[in-house]
């Protein structure tokens, strides 16, 4: 017996064993996501993401602190210029 859970990715009914139990993975047939149990009675499913999610580059954060108020001045011409 299977219960249909909603993608939460694509929103497609996805088939989960009723004895499905937290942490168990399925792959959504439609946008091939792999999903998580992540809560029972009723099933949710959420996506688990690949390792892709682990390096957190620090990197990206020291070019934006250097000049964090000319970065604003930049973004207020440009949404300025948008609305002329
Ligand atoms: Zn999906």
């Amino acid at each position: 017996m299977s219960i249909s859970v909603e993608c939460p990715s694509c929103s497609v009914p996805v088939k989960v064993a009723a004895s499905a139990k937290l942490g168990q993975t399925v792959s959504c047939t439609a946008c091939k996501s792999n999903l998580e149990v992540v809560w029972l009675a009723p099933i949710e499913l959420d996506i688990l993401f690949d390792d892709d999610d682990e390096d957190t580059d620090d990197g990206l954060y020291e070019d934006v602190s250097e000049n964090p108020y000319e970065d604003y001045q930049y973004v207020d011409d440009a949404d300025n210029y948008d609305r002329d």
